[in-house]
C-alpha cells in the first residue's frame, strides 16, 4: 500500500492516543526503526530519518533492533510465543520475576506480571484493598496521592491522576473519590519544605482510617507535568504510612530502570514501598508488559483473606515472549555501565538545554538523569514545536507547557546535542 493510502485509512479507522475519530493531526508513517533512529516511509521537512528523543515514551532505553533483544525474541518465538498462565508456568516468566525481585528494593518478593502499566496500577490498588479487607478493615478503600500525578488510563489509575490539570477531568464524579495532597514543591535538590511536610503528614493521619494506600510517582511526576521533587518527601510518606497503618505504592513505570540516575527512583531516598509498579522500559520497549511487586506482608495478608487469592488474571499474563525480552533487556542494562551512560546523557542535556534558559517565555529548564525538560509560561504550540523539532531531524512530542526529552541511553553524544538543539528550536517556535 502507498504511504498516502495507509495514512488515509489510518485517519478514517485507527484510534491514536487521546485523539478524536476521524483523526485530526496526520501522524508520521514509520517504516522501521534501528538504533536511535526512526525511518519514515516518506521524507518530512527533508528528513527520512528522525532521532527518537522520546524513547517511545520512556520505553526504548536500548534503542531499536538491538541484536541482543532481537535474538531473545527470536529464540523465544522458536519455543512458544504465548501460553496461558493459569495452572502453567514457564522459564521466561520465572526468570524475569527473580530478576525483578533481585534488582528492586529489598523486601519486594512477589511479582504479578501484568500486560500494561495501567493494569499494573489496577493490580497494585487491588492488592492494597484486598490486603485490608482480609484483615477486616473494610473502611480502608481510599487512596491518597499528589496533585500533578499520572498513573494511567484505566479506572483506578484515572482516579489518582491529577483531577484538575489532568487528562481525566471528564470523569470526575464517576471515579472513586480519592484524597489529594498538594503536589510536592518543585526541585530535585530543593530543601524539603517544612510546612508541606507537616501538611502531608497531617493528611495521612487524618484520613488513615479510610486509606488503603498512598500512591505516588517518586521523584518525577511525568505525564502530569514533568516536575521533579525532593526525594525527602518519599521518606516522609514512608514514615507517615508506617505510623498510621497505610500501605505505600510507588509507581516507577516511567522512572524505573535507571532513567533518573538510580536503578529505581526510590533509591534516591532509600525507601522501600509495600507495592511497586514497573513497566515501559521493562521490555526495552519491545513488547507490552508491566509488573506489580509486593512485600510478603501484603501477599500473605491477601492469601489469608476471605477470598484467599489475588482476584486478577489477564489472558496475556506473563506473556513468555515479552518476559524473555524483558529478561534480556534487564540483563543488557545491568551488564553495562548504565549509570555512567545516564550521567553522560545528563551532562549532554544540561549543556544542550542551557541556551533555553535565557529565552523569554521560558519558566524553567531542568535535567535529571536522562530526562530534559523546558517548561514555558504558556501552553506549547504543539504543531509549531513538533515541526521545528522535525526540521532538526528529531522526534519530540511536546505536551501542555513543556517540551521534553528522554532519549534512549545508547544515544551518542552528537545525537544528544541534536536532540537538545531540537528542544531549543521547538521552544523558540512556541514562544516566537
Ligand atoms: N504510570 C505512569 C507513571 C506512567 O507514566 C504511565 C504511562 N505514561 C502509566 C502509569 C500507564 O502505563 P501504560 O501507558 O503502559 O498503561
Amino acid at each position: 500500500m502507498t504511504p498516502s493510502a495507509l495514512l488515509d485509512l489510518d485517519r478514517r479507522h485507527v484510534w491514536h492516543p487521546y485523539a478524536p475519530m476521524p483523526g485530526l493531526d496526520e501522524p508520521l508513517l514509520v517504516e522501521s526503526a534501528a538504533g536511535v533512529r526512526l525511518t519514515l516511509a516518506q521524507p518530512v521537512r527533508g528528513h527520512r530519518e528522525l532521532i527518537d528523543g522520546m524513547s517511545s515514551w520512556w520505553a526504548a532505553i536500548h534503542g531499536y533492533r538491538h541484536p541482543v533483544l532481537d535474538r531473545a525474541a527470536a529464540d523465544q518465538l522458536g519455543r512458544m510465543s504465548h501460553v496461558m498462565f493459569g495452572g502453567l508456568t514457564h522459564e521466561p516468566g520465572v526468570r524475569l520475576a527473580k530478576r525483578l525481585v533481585d534488582m528492586t528494593p529489598e523486601g519486594l518478593e512477589h511479582v504479578f506480571l501484568a500486560d500494561s502499566g495501567s493494569v499494573s496500577v489496577e493490580v497494585a490498588v487491588k492488592m492494597c484493598l484486598q490486603y485490608w479487607r482480609s484483615r477486616g478493615r473494610h473502611r480502608k478503600t481510599r487512596l491518597l496521592t499528589w496533585r500533578g500525578g499520572y498513573h494511567g488510563d484505566t479506572w483506578h489509575p484515572m482516579s489518582v491522576c491529577d483531577p484538575e490539570g489532568g487528562m481525566h477531568h471528564l470523569w470526575s464524579g464517576t471515579l472513586p473519590g480519592q484524597v489529594f495532597a498538594p503536589a510536592p514543591p518543585s526541585g530535585f535538590d530543593a530543601e524539603p519544605d517544612a510546612a508541606y511536610v507537616s501538611e502531608l503528614r497531617g493528611l495521612v493521619r487524618r484520613h488513615a482510617e479510610e486509606l488503603a494506600a498512598v500512591i505516588v510517582e517518586p521523584v518525577v511526576q511525568g505525564a502530569g507535568g514533568m516536575r521533579f521533587h525532593s526525594p525527602a518527601y518519599l521518606r516522609v510518606l514512608r514514615e507517615a504510612c508506617d505510623e498510621h497503618d497505610v500501605l505505600l505504592v510507588l509507581d516507577e513505570i516511567a522512572t524505573g530502570f535507571g532513567r533518573t540516575g538510580t536503578l529505581f527512583a526510590a533509591g534516591h531516598a532509600d525507601v522501600t514501598p509495600d507495592v511497586l509498579c514497573v513497566g515501559k522500559a521493562l521490555t526495552g520497549g519491545y513488547l507490552t508488559m508491566a509488573a506489580t511487586l509486593c512485600s510478603t506482608r501484603v501477599a500473605e495478608g491477601i492469601s489469608r483473606g476471605e477470598l484467599p487469592v489475588l482476584a486478577h488474571g489477564p489472558t496475556f499474563m506473563a506473556n513468555p515472549l515479552a518476559a524473555a525480552v524483558a529478561d534480556a533487556s534487564i540483563g543488557l542494562l545491568l551488564e553495562q555501565d548504565w549509570a555512567g551512560e545516564v550521567r553522560r546523557l545528563e551532562r549532554g542535556l544540561s549543556e544542550g538545554l542551557e541556551p533555553a534558559r535565557t529565552v523569554p517565555g521560558v519558566r524553567d529548564v531542568r535535567v535529571l538523569g536522562a530526562i530534559g525538560v523546558v517548561q514555558l509560561d504558556r501552553p506549547v504550540d504543539l504543531v509549531a514545536a513538533s515541526q521545528a523539532a522535525i526540521r532538526e531531524g528529531v522526534w519530540l512530542r511536546p505536551f501542555r507547557d513543556t517540551v521534553y526529552t528522554m532519549p534512549p541511553y545508547v544515544t551518542p553524544d552528537e545525537d544528544v546535542a541534536r536532540v537538545s538543539a531540537a528542544v531549543c528550536a521547538a521552544v523558540a517556535a512556541s514562544v516566537g
